[in-house]
């Protein structure tokens, strides 16, 4: 029987209808980018809705491949044991929880996982890292992280580390991007490993391949892969990985 497309699940963001003919409804949403981008790579995303219990975690992690973690609010700072700064931006605490618990439930039965801008947050704090709040109360000499430019605009050079993943498949020391955040990663979670930086010390990448396979980047490829071609192998690592795993199980 042929090879079925690996199926990446897209956990959820929330979407709070402020106006119209619904005010106050809570709608679950993904960015249809990502979705575009997973297709575009060989994969068949899904939408997975916000649940906690482990049966229901189990449940989602049972119908997938692979996990891809997408941009979206911060995240409750409480969840690396902190308290919120004054510069923190909106949490939805029951997405946190969703997302920490697929991360780390993934983790066991060895599903890999790609986190995007928020996505690589969570990655990081589900495996014990912590984060920056909000990189403007740290002040200069940073870079600006929210760019004031299209989409897919590069705005910052991303520095790759050497003999990594992702600066492998790259093939180059350097790339450009485009940047949306204001959280960083502080803390890196043990066994992950830098992969990418700004030259203003940020770390805009990560990656790990012991126990199970992550990756995580800080800028939006999904938003660039249009414009820059190449910003689709991100989505070919994460697609690359599910079918070894696949054939390991087999
Ligand atoms: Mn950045």
């Amino acid at each position: 029987m042929e090879l079925r497309k690996p199926v990446i699940g897209v956990p959820v963001n929330l979407l709070v209808d402020g106006h119209g003919t619904f005010p106050g409804i809570e709608r679950a949403f993904v960015n249809l980018d990502y979705l575009r981008s997973l297709r575009l790579a060989g994969a068949t995303p899904i939408a997975l809705p916000f649940a906690s219990t482990r049966e229901d975690i189990l449940a989602q992690l049972a119908c997938l491949d692979g996990l891809l973690f997408a941009g979206g609010a911060d995240l409750c700072p409480l969840t690396f044991g902190e308290e919120p700064i004054r510069g923190l931006g909106d949490v939805y605490p029951d997405m946190d929880t969703h997302q920490l618990a697929l991360a780390r439930a993934a983790a066991e039965a060895g599903l890999p996982m790609l986190g995007i801008c928020r996505g690589m947050q969570v990655l990081n704090v589900a495996f014990g890292g912590t984060l920056h709040q909000d990189l403007d109360s740290l002040g200069d000499p940073l870079y600006q992280h929210v760019q004031r430019s299209h989409r897919h605009a590069i705005s910052h050079t991303v520095d790759l580390v050497a003999g990594t993943l992702l600066e492998r498949a790259f093939g180059q020391a350097s790339i450009g991007t485009n940047s949306f955040h204001h959280q960083a990663v502080k803390a890196l979670a043990p066994d992950f490993r830098v992969n990418a930086r700004t030259r203003d010390g940020v770390i805009e990448g990560f990656e790990r391949d012991q126990g199970f396979w992550a990756l995580g980047v800080q800028w939006h490829p999904e938003g660039m892969v249009e414009k820059h071609p190449e910003m689709l192998r991100i989505f070919q690592l994460l697609v690359e990985a599910c079918d070894r795993e696949k054939v390991s199980i087999a």
